[in-house]
């Protein structure tokens, strides 16, 4: 039997779950997850950070467009989605004149953010190593984000909407009809008038199944812990270290514990991406260069992919070469943040509306985010 919908989103992640969210109110909408749970992948491994000045001038206005969804009363949820937690990238000696740079750049898009250094260090974060760490920017407004939560109100919505969620549906082969596509999937057969490709890591594959070009989306692994510490933690901003030499970062968690990573970026290909033990390895021993915490051994470990288009912006928007094709890819290490203002960019694309004025007043144009930039 052959179901009926205008859009299939391809990809059960934060991306396809704020795409299907945002289309719903207009279209009969299908969500098809390769895997039995939805958030199977990157979306349920990332270290849920509600951070606006990193990832470059494009993902810095998405992310601030987002804030105001973020701070909305949902009267679905019974927490707020963020937590406050102030985020303190830190750098060491010679790295001053630089991040004072960046921090009067991106202080224009987010006035919490400032330089900081000296004591002021220590201060924020009584562990860091003061002969080691020199020199920062505070990002003030950060938070600690509930990504489950936010997943949840998104596929809530969408369901509420009449969106059907299909779960173990992997789509494994996709042809053009008259009206749009006809897409095989583990579950039976769709049709439908347009794609929407949220499928993370496996964006390009999917592409490749349509006949539409590659963008050359690269996953990147990045290796993930928790580990106890002595002391309470909670009152630490998040510690995000720039430094080449040390790259790591470490967030605060309830029960004495931090979630810890070396930042690293491996290429991978699409797969279940698992930690690499020398990567958790060279994270202690960063961490434990810029700070006095002595960290010994990891309670638990994990891997993601976060998926980068070569410029790495992401990529949100028609196919130009094929009609009903769209793109909701390269979101790297930013996509659970940048949700919202994406699911709104999907939606008015395929409207064929422009660009909420917000994000407009934002600073973000379509072409920017356009498949062939
Ligand atoms: C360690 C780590 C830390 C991070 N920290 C943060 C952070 O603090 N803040 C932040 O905003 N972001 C963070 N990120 C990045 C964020 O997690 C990603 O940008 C985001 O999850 C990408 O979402 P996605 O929906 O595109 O991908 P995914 O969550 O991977 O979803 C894609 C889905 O598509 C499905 N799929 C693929 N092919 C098919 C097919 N043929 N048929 C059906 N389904 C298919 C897959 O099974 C998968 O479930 C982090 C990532 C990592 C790894």
């Amino acid at each position: 039997m052959t179901d009926g919908f205008d859009i299939a989103v391809i990809g059960g992640g934060i991306g396809g779950a704020t795409a299907a969210c945002h289309l719903t109110p207009n279209h009969r909408v299908v969500l098809l997850e390769q895997e039995a749970e939805l958030a199977f992948h990157t979306t349920s491994r990332s270290a849920a950070i509600y951070l606006e000045g990193d990832g470059g001038g494009i993902m810095h206005r998405l992310n601030r467009s987002s804030r105001a969804f973020f701070d909305q009363n949902h009267p679905e949820l019974d927490a707020p989605l963020l937590d406050p937690l102030p985020v303190l990238t830190v750098g060491t000696e010679g790295m001053e004149q630089e991040l004072q740079d960046q921090a009067a750049r991106d202080v224009v898009l987010t006035p919490s953010i400032r330089y900081v250094s000296g004591h002021e260090l220590v201060d924020l974060c009584p562990i860091l190593r003061p002969e080691v760490v020199t020199c920062g920017i505070l990002e003030a407004s950060a938070a600690s984000l509930d990504v489950m939560a936010l997943h949840q109100l998104y596929v809530r919505r969408a369901r509420a909407g009449g969106t059907e969620v299909r779960r173990s549906s992997k789509v494994t082969a996709i042809e053009r009809t008259t009206g749009g596509w006809r897409l095989a999937t583990a579950s039976g057969t769709i049709e439908c008038g347009t794609i929407v490709n949220a499928a993370g890591a496996w964006g390009d594959i999917v592409a490749e199944l349509a006949g539409v070009q590659p963008v050359g989306l690269t996953p990147m692994r990045r290796t993930a812990f928790t580990a106890r510490v002595d002391q309470d933690p909670t009152l630490w901003p998040f510690i995000y270290s720039h430094s080449s030499r040390y790259p790591c970062y470490f967030k605060p968690e309830a029960g004495q514990q931090l979630l810890c990573s070396l930042s690293d970026e491996t290429p991978s290909e699409p797969v279940d991406a698992r930690p690499l033990e020398i990567d958790v390895a060279m994270a202690i021993d960063h961490i434990n260069t810029i700070s006095t915490l002595n960290l010994r051994s990891v309670t638990t470990t994990w891997a993601g992919l976060r998926t980068f288009a070569p410029d790495r912006d992401p990529v949100y928007g028609w196919d130009d070469s094929v009609d009903g094709f769209f793109w909701l890819c390269g979101q790297g290490g930013w996509g659970i943040v940048s949700s919202p203002a994406a699911g709104r960019i999907a939606a008015a694309a395929i409207a064929g509306d422009d660009l909420p004025a917000e994000l407009v007043e934002a600073g973000l144009r379509f072409e920017d985010l356009a498949p062939r930039r």
